[in-house]
């Protein structure tokens, strides 16, 4: 969804091509497959708590069909500058760490679209790739997130090959 837009049900959710193989793929490699996004939208009162969790389970249903699964979702339900969870505060890695205790930053990749997803992985020392979707779906910062990342494909597809194949 472009920034200020909000997936609010999962008639609203599109799985992108290629996005459960990339998944699986992660899976079959042994590593953790974890979601981190940024819910504002259930501090401005536009979902709930409840929608979140409902459209993470569908997505779920979704992606097990294809032999893939995410290990876990943490999501943000605050409003700015209300939290430490918010990306690109570092709160929902420090979630992740205390249910995966085998994880760390230096050997994780945080790949994202926006802006926050590239300043979290960075601040946290992990290795960043951004996904450019094409000029639909770019968010206001994306220009500035492609120059931070350390990786720019154009499918997490293509991002999951680099990752897995350059070690
Ligand atoms: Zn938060």
């Amino acid at each position: 969804m472009p920034e200020g837009s909000y997936v609010t049900a999962w008639a609203d959710f599109r799985v992108l091509p290629g996005v459960p193989e990339a998944v699986a793929r992660l899976n079959r490699a042994g590593l953790r497959v974890i979601v981190v996004s940024n819910q504002r939208g259930i501090a401005l009162g536009l979902y709930s708590e409840a929608d979140v969790a409902a459209i993470h389970a569908k997505l779920q249903d979704s992606l097990r069909v294809q032999a893939a699964h995410v290990d876990a979702f943490y999501f943000c339900p605050h409003d700015k500058e209300q939290c430490n969870c918010r990306k690109p505060l570092p709160g929902m890695f420090e979630q992740a760490m205390r249910d995966f205790p085998e994880i760390t930053a230096s050997t994780s990749a945080m790949v994202g679209d926006s802006l926050s997803d590239i300043e979290f992985g960075k601040r946290l020392g992990m290795r960043t790739v951004f996904i450019d979707g094409g000029a639909e779906q770019r968010k206001a910062g994306a220009d500035q997130a492609a120059e931070l990342a350390d990786g720019r494909f154009a499918s997490l597809q293509d991002a999951v090959e680099a990752l897995l194949t350059q070690g």
